[in-house]
């Protein structure tokens, strides 16, 4: 069980290092990128516009992290501090990608201090430190962008990704038991995005004080190596165990609205405060809520993120990528009639019979259906 999984993940690998280098060949559009702005409000003239790399020769440099965006600009965590930052004239993130989001490390030459005459008010008007690059990810959470689709080539396609966090060790995704009811199939689905981002998936079922999680779910879910934890943030149970999976690790939440994640921040993290919801309407999908992304620090170390971007992720990728996320099927696959079945109507497929006699989780098989069907 375990070889098979080593396997799987392997080629998984593979297909997105593939990407990637497609990414690297082909590109010319994203040099006009601009960065997305998350709403901060900030006064533009703290924003100094771009000096070179020659002006900023002599400052001193700090890698940090991003903690937020804003047009022109972000904030960047150094140790204790946040920097609002602008951008060098120079700073040429890898194109094909989001030039910058939360999670990314960038190098920031900083401003020194006004020596001259030690006037406040001009210190006020200066941008604490300059972005000169940022780090290559270690992972990546993204979502295609959507306005992509109609009019530009495969290649294009695969480039049009907006990263929402970067370098997260841990997706954590929420669900609820009831209110809203659990929902497998969206589960598989943020697993996908998950691995796609070379990030660990890591499922919180909350309001367990409404329902019995369903065992043969969790089962399958540990099967796929995903771990799974059951709490109330309600009844504040199951928590020391999710704050431990979570503990010195960097997370971002993921879940559809109500689940209970701006609860589960609050009971994790003392002092957060995030509203939550009471009454939610069909239009009001957390997609297009207006907060920026949020950093929580976990007690006993650890971040976790909060960003608006991420309530329902869209799975977008070539149809003949989706079988290496079903692991269990990725095994079989060797067995089918044509090598290149699709595992949906060919005679002789292997994933399919097994999947009638229950060798593979029938539910499993059909959240395949349906997914493939999206792309
Ligand atoms: P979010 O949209 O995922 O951030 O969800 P919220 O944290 O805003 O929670 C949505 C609703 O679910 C709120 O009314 C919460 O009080 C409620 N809720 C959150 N956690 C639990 C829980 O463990 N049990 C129950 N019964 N309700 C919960
Ligand atoms: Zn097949």
């Amino acid at each position: 069980m375990a070889k098979r999984k080593g396997k799987s993940r392997r080629r998984v690998k593979d297909w997105s290092r593939r990407h990637r280098q497609e990414d690297l060949t082909s590109l010319d559009a994203a040099e006009s990128e601009t960065l997305q702005p998350d709403r901060v409000k900030l006064p533009a003239f703290r924003l100094q516009r771009g000096p070179g790399e020659s002006e900023l020769a002599d400052r001193p440099r700090a890698e940090g992290m991003v903690t937020g965006l804003f047009p022109g600009g972000a904030r960047v965590r150094l140790g204790e501090e946040d920097l609002l930052c602008s951008l060098a004239g120079t700073f040429r993130p890898p194109p094909g990608s989001t030039a910058l989001a939360v999670g990314d490390r960038a190098t920031v030459a900083l401003t020194p201090p006004q020596h001259t005459s030690g006037d406040k008010e001009i210190d006020k008007d200066r941008a604490d430190g300059v972005i000169l690059s940022r780090q290559p990810r270690q992972t990546a959470l993204s979502r295609p962008q959507p306005t992509s689709s109609k009019r530009r080539g495969r290649h294009d396609e695969d480039l049009a990704e907006k990263v929402i966090a970067a370098n997260m060790e841990i997706l954590l995704i929420v669900t609820s038991m009831r209110q809203p009811p659990i929902r497998p199939g969206l589960i598989d689905r943020f697993c996908i995005v998950a691995e796609r981002g070379e990030m660990r998936p890591i499922v919180a079922i909350n309001k367990i004080d409404l329902g019995e999680p369903d065992e043969g779910l969790i089962a399958e879910l540990a099967a796929n190596d995903v771990a799974v934890f059951c709490c109330s943030a309600l009844q504040r149970r199951g928590l020391e165990e999710l704050l431990a999976a979570l503990r010195h690790r960097s997370s971002v939440l993921a879940g559809a609205s109500g689940v209970g994640k701006s609860s589960l921040i609050n009971v994790l993290v003392p002092g957060a405060n995030v509203p939550t919801k009471t009454i939610r309407m069909k239009d009001k999908r957390g997609r297009h809520a207006t907060a920026a992304a949020k950093l929580y620090e976990l007690p006993g170390g650890g971040i976790l993120v909060d960003t608006p971007g991420v309530r329902e992720l869209a799975v977008e990728m070539d149809q003949r990528e989706l079988p290496w996320y079903f692991p269990e099927m990725a095994a079989l696959a060797g067995e089918c009639k044509f090598n290149n079945c699709t595992h949906t109507h060919e005679p002789d497929c292997a994933v399919r019979r097994a999947a009638e006699a229950g060798r593979i989780p029938p539910r499993r098989y059909q959240s395949y259906l349906r997914i493939r069907e999206t792309l």
